[in-house]
């Protein structure tokens, strides 16, 4: 939990509060496993700018993760914006995008973890061309084609593909 009185930020117009702390998400499990090693660092402030409230701010981690095609493990850093409008009440309910505080003692952490783990990629890959192991005899072809390359047809590739995207 990390609790922003907000309070002073509502009622006056100029003013700001940082908001800077850690986050254990060691016990989110993702990609199959638990990434989080260290904890996440957010940083950043509550605003309050022509009387619009705002969060802005910045969560900074790193995640040990095994990549989806070639199973190859990887750490990699992540630095996601936060940012959001806080307003006490709504007057138009349509509205998603305006975060409604039930309290000027506000607890930030729910949000910022929702954030975080709506950040997170759908596929993990060790780099964005990553081409995967050989299907037939498991080598790794990041490391250089293998002997089976000779009746390789690249079509097997887009239909590989295809049901990739499907997941
Ligand atoms: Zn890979
Ligand atoms: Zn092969």
């Amino acid at each position: 939990m990390f609790f922003i009185e907000l309070e002073p930020v509502f009622n006056n117009e100029g003013f700001s509060r940082s908001v800077d702390f850690t986050l254990d998400m060691s016990d989110c499990y993702f990609n199959g496993g638990f990434p989080f090693k260290d904890s996440v660092r957010i940083s950043g402030e509550v605003k309050n700018s022509t009387d619009i409230v705002s969060l802005v701010a910045s969560a900074d981690f790193t995640l040990n993760l095994t990549c989806d095609r070639c199973a190859a493990d990887f750490s990699r850093t992540f630095s996601i914006p936060l940012e959001h409008v806080l307003v006490t009440e709504l007057n138009d309910d349509d509205n998603d995008d305006f975060i409604v505080i039930d309290s000027f003692h506000y607890d930030v952490e729910p949000l910022v973890r929702e954030d975080i783990l709506l950040s997170l990629p759908m596929k993990v890959l060790c780099r964005e061309d990553c081409v995967g192991i050989c299907h037939r005899c498991g080598k790794d072809l990041n490391d250089g084609p293998c002997d089976c390359g000779r009746e390789y047809d690249p079509r097997w590739d887009a239909l590989q593909q295809l049901l990739e995207d499907d997941r």
